[in-house]
């Protein structure tokens, strides 16, 4: 593997909330193409984590580098903030919520981030929109309100808009989890098919069948700190830790 294939490396990094700690040193770096599903209880630091990734949250210490150029973080403080922004504009996130602008149609919140962000002229980031919803089969639903479409439309919805700003990773935060079961399907198709494609994704997320299937590595949070890792296989076939047997023993 040479650097370049490095998008993502975090390294020690330390979170805090006033006096709990939340994160405790975790380290985790992300590959070209690699897809990452992180598991874990409910509370083991995994959106926090997440969130610290693209500085949604700062984290208290560590080191987060992004293509090799690190953002060094102590006490609560960007040492060298100039990459922040190219970080936050290069990486994508879904939400559990979705998070769509509720006052704008699906087109609009696909086409939101291309004009605003990447200054794309209006018409270029409308025929990007129409493509990207068609990929993720909502072409037809297009002009329709967030509040028109399921839940499992909006995730997809929310998914086409990371994609036009051409992230070099996308984040997935429990992305199925607010869904009704039978909707869980049609957004994990579309996330296997990201994979499928090269995507680089980090994907926290409850659906074992996902995890082995479809990730490269699989990473099992515990109490803020990474209590094993390793390949599906090895992960789901021959797992090392009393927390991570227990943990998959109840799924
Ligand atoms: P997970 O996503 O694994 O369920 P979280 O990262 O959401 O876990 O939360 C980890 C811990 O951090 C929880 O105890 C949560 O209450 C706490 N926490 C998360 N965000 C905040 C915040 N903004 N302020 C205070 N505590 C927080
Ligand atoms: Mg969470």
């Amino acid at each position: 593997m040479s650097k370049a294939d490095l998008i993502l490396e975090a390294n020690d990094i330390y979170k805090s909330f006033g006096t709990v700690e939340v994160l405790k040193g975790i380290s985790l770096e992300a590959k070209n193409h690699e897809v990452i599903s992180i598991l874990g209880a409910s509370g083991s630091g995994k959106s926090t984590f997440l969130r610290c990734l693209n500085f949604l949250e700062i984290p208290t210490s560590g080191t987060i580098a992004f293509h090799g150029e690190p953002v060094n973080i102590v006490n609560g403080k960007p040492v060298n903030p100039k990459h922040i922004e190219a970080i936050r504009s290069r990486l994508g996130m879904v939400f559990q919520q979705f998070n769509l602008w509720t006052h704008r149609t699906a087109i609009e919140n696909v086409m939101e981030g291309p004009i605003y962000v990447k200054k794309m002229a209006k018409n270029l980031a409308r025929e990007k929109a129409e493509s990207l919803l068609e990929r993720v089969g909502l072409k037809d639903r297009m002009h329709m309100y967030p509040s028109q479409l399921s839940g499992g439309q909006q995730q997809r919805v929310a998914i086409a808009r990371a994609l036009a700003m051409e992230p070099d990773a996308i984040l997935f935060d429990e992305p199925t989890s607010a869904l009704d079961p039978e909707l869980v399907g049609e957004v994990l198709k579309v996330m296997q098919s990201l994979a499928a494609e090269g995507r680089t994704m980090i994907v926290v997320t409850h659906e074992m069948a996902f995890a082995r299937d479809v990730s490269s590595k699989v990473v099992f949070f515990h109490a803020g700190k990474i209590a094993e890792q390793g390949t599906p296989d090895e992960m789901f076939k021959n797992p090392k830790t009393e927390v991570f047997q227990k943990f998959i023993s109840n799924i």
